[in-house]
């Protein structure tokens, strides 16, 4: 009987322990300093909209294979910034990097600290049978610039530089050195951003803060939040290829052998698949759940605000999800690319399937194959690595190149909640982790679920409302350095 009542005492203590928790989760309340859009720049809107289209016209697209570059296209994109921005090219240095590369340096008041505002120039290839309107005409239509670029990256690149041409223009100096960099071969993973980080590293330099393409400001991508969202990437998960193979005697199909190749492979794909890697709440998840947790609905907001209790049901709740929110959280496997026989009727000699691994920090390359074999459990499977590169270190939201953006963002968008988080994709921003431990990606647009489905898709466009947010966001920026 004692044992019931204290039973019962500890239960309806532990509830009301959770409920307390809950409702003491709610978001900090800021003084507002700086009203958004209360000193929108005073920009030139058609200007800018021109020189977007005159970017989109250049067939900057990168190909694997080097033959279909259109090198003149590269080209004529060099000489456009030089003549789009005067100002720029009166007052920065202006060099090429490599073959791709553009590096301009914009003096600073004091040279002992510096920034990257990165972006990139070269885009993926486009299906034309499948717009439905020209891609690389720059049209502007519906109160959006369409066209291959527009937002995967070109804008970025035409943000900064109006950002920059407009400052100048305002006999604005900035505190620290700028360093505009922008890389011809990013959706290749192309060496112009590591030949950049080179010639950075060769001169000192390091970087308080580089900044790169990543989260946006979006709507309902954590569960329960209705307000946007500016997400800026503090990490990218590692990346790795690998191929399980297995070989045999090929054969005759009508008479099979017991155990086949491709049953074999399969049997250990379904292994993997029913054992995923570990869920970890990284600190930048953590901090994701800490941040905006706090605004979302009463049900999630239970669950954030006790992982002490709720963690384990949270992270079998993603597992089953799948998703983003569950690849933020573990090291992900997707088999992609089976292969055994090419007819119907003959057995395989050998049988294989690609395997796409995304790399929490916790694991590395080394740790991933290990936890691979384990599962797997089969010594007639060979694994072998493709590709592969660990994940990137984290940058702190504490420090004051953390501060500087989000005050940014607070100024260029109504309500936005600003939070880290993981980026699944990769991006060039990794190889300035050499130099720099501020690397944050953020592309700072308002993106709606269907607009960032357009990126490397059909009928890319970008609203002009989009376009004019991001310069002023990079002009408060600037002015913050
Ligand atoms: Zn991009």
């Amino acid at each position: 009987m004692e044992i019931l009542w204290i039973s019962g005492l500890l239960l309806v203590s532990v509830i009301a322990l959770i409920i307390y928790r809950t409702i003491r989760f709610k978001p900090p309340v800021v003084e507002a300093t700086e009203s958004p859009n209360a000193l929108t720049p005073a920009l030139d809107e058609a200007r800018i909209i021109s020189h977007l289209q005159e970017m989109i016209r250049c067939k900057t697209v990168s190909y694997h294979d080097q033959s279909k570059m259109d090198a003149q296209a590269f080209k004529a994109f060099k000489d456009l910034l030089k003549a789009q921005y005067p100002l720029i090219n009166a007052t920065c240095t202006y060099e090429e990097v490599g073959e791709r590369g553009i590096l301009f340096h914009w003096k600073g008041k004091h040279s002992d600290a510096s920034v990257v505002l990165m972006s990139h120039y070269d885009v993926v290839p486009v299906n034309e049978d499948l717009w439905s309107k020209p891609p690389f005409e720059g049209v502007y239509e519906e109160g959006a610039v369409w066209g291959r670029g527009t937002l995967d990256t070109k804008s970025t690149l035409l943000a900064t530089m109006e950002s920059v041409e407009y400052l100048i223009g305002k006999g604005f100096q900035p505190e620290d050195d700028i360093y505009l960099a922008f890389s011809g071969d990013e959706e290749i993973s192309g060496m112009s951003a590591p030949a950049i980080v080179q010639t950075l590293k060769e001169r000192g330099i390091h970087p308080k803060l580089v900044l790169d393409e990543g989260g946006a400001v979006v709507e309902k991508v954590f569960p329960g939040v209705v307000k946007p969202c500016a997400l800026i990437g503090v990490g990218e998960k590692g990346y790795m290829d690998v191929i399980l193979e297995i070989d045999g005697k090929g054969g005759h199909s009508s008479a099979p052998p017991a155990r086949t190749l491709v049953g074999e492979l399969a049997a250990a794909v379904v292994k993997l698949e029913k054992s995923p890697f570990r869920a970890i709440f990284t600190p930048a998840v953590k901090e994701m759940f800490e941040t905006l947790g706090r605004h979302s609905n009463f049900f999630y907001r239970l669950i954030f605000a006790n992982l002490w209790c709720f963690a384990p049901t949270l992270k079998w709740l993603l597992r089953r999800q799948g998703g983003e929110m569950n690849a933020m959280i573990r090291t992900t496997i997707a088999p992609t690319m089976m292969q055994g026989s090419s007819a119907f009727n003959v057995m395989p000699p050998k049988a294989s399937v690609g395997i796409n691994l995304r790399l929490l920090g916790t694991d590395t390359v080394e740790s991933a194959i290990g936890y691979i074999q384990d599962v797997i459990d089969y010594s007639q499977i060979k694994l072998t690595v493709a590709e592969s590169r660990n994940a990137s270190p984290f940058a702190s939201t504490k420090s004051e190149s953390w501060q500087l953006v989000k005050e940014a963002i607070e100024a260029t968008w109504h309500d936005v909640i600003v939070s880290p988080y993981l980026m699944m994709a990769a991006s060039d921003s990794r190889h300035y982790c050499e130099i720099s431990e501020n690397v944050l990606r953020f592309s700072a647009m308002t993106l709606s679920k269907a607009e960032r489905e357009l990126i490397h898709g059909n009928d890319e466009r970008i609203k002009v409302s989009a376009l004019m947010e991001s310069v002023s966001f990079y002009v408060r920026l600037i002015e913050k350095l």
